[in-house]
């Protein structure tokens, strides 16, 4: 994406551009492993050393606000982050924290129980899939 197409993106939005915004939201289009708002700090800072761990956290919130990165109900306790806002759902490992991708058939908002509609007005759904994932299960007691 053009930094043109973001301040474009970023005024539809009613968010001010600014180079710190701009570098976390770059951040969280290119990241693919869900970080959490430290994992993201660490990342912008080479390009902006003054930036802070807290204006992070602000710059995330702002962007979930509206909808151009969503938190991963991980259930850690790091809040966790996508900066890909097409409809998937997430596998979560409990013990290595990994997040991962999956897509489903059937589970979009088309396929909700009608009945639904009379709750409010829904934004998005996903599937959250918790366990333990390959690699964590394959170690033995010793690596842990
Ligand atoms: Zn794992
Ligand atoms: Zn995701």
């Amino acid at each position: 994406m053009t930094i043109e197409a973001l301040k474009e993106l970023f005024a539809q939005s009613g968010l001010k551009f600014t180079n710190q915004r701009y570098l976390v939201y770059k951040a969280m289009v290119e990241a693919r492993d869900h970080p959490s708002a430290e994992m993201v700090w660490r990342r912008v800072r080479g390009e902006a050393p003054a930036i802070s761990l807290d204006t992070v956290y602000r710059t995330l919130a702002a962007l979930e606000t509206r909808g151009l990165v969503t938190r991963v109900p991980s259930g850690g306790e790091e809040g966790r982050f996508d900066g890909d806002a097409s409809p998937h759902h997430h596998l979560v490992c409990l013990t290595c924290g990994r997040i991962e991708d999956f897509t489903m058939p059937g589970a979009g908002l088309g396929d909700l129980p009608p009945q639904l509609a009379a709750w409010g007005r829904i934004r998005d759904a996903q599937v959250l899939v918790r366990g333990i994932c390959h690699a964590c299960l394959g170690r033995t007691p010793e690596n842990h």
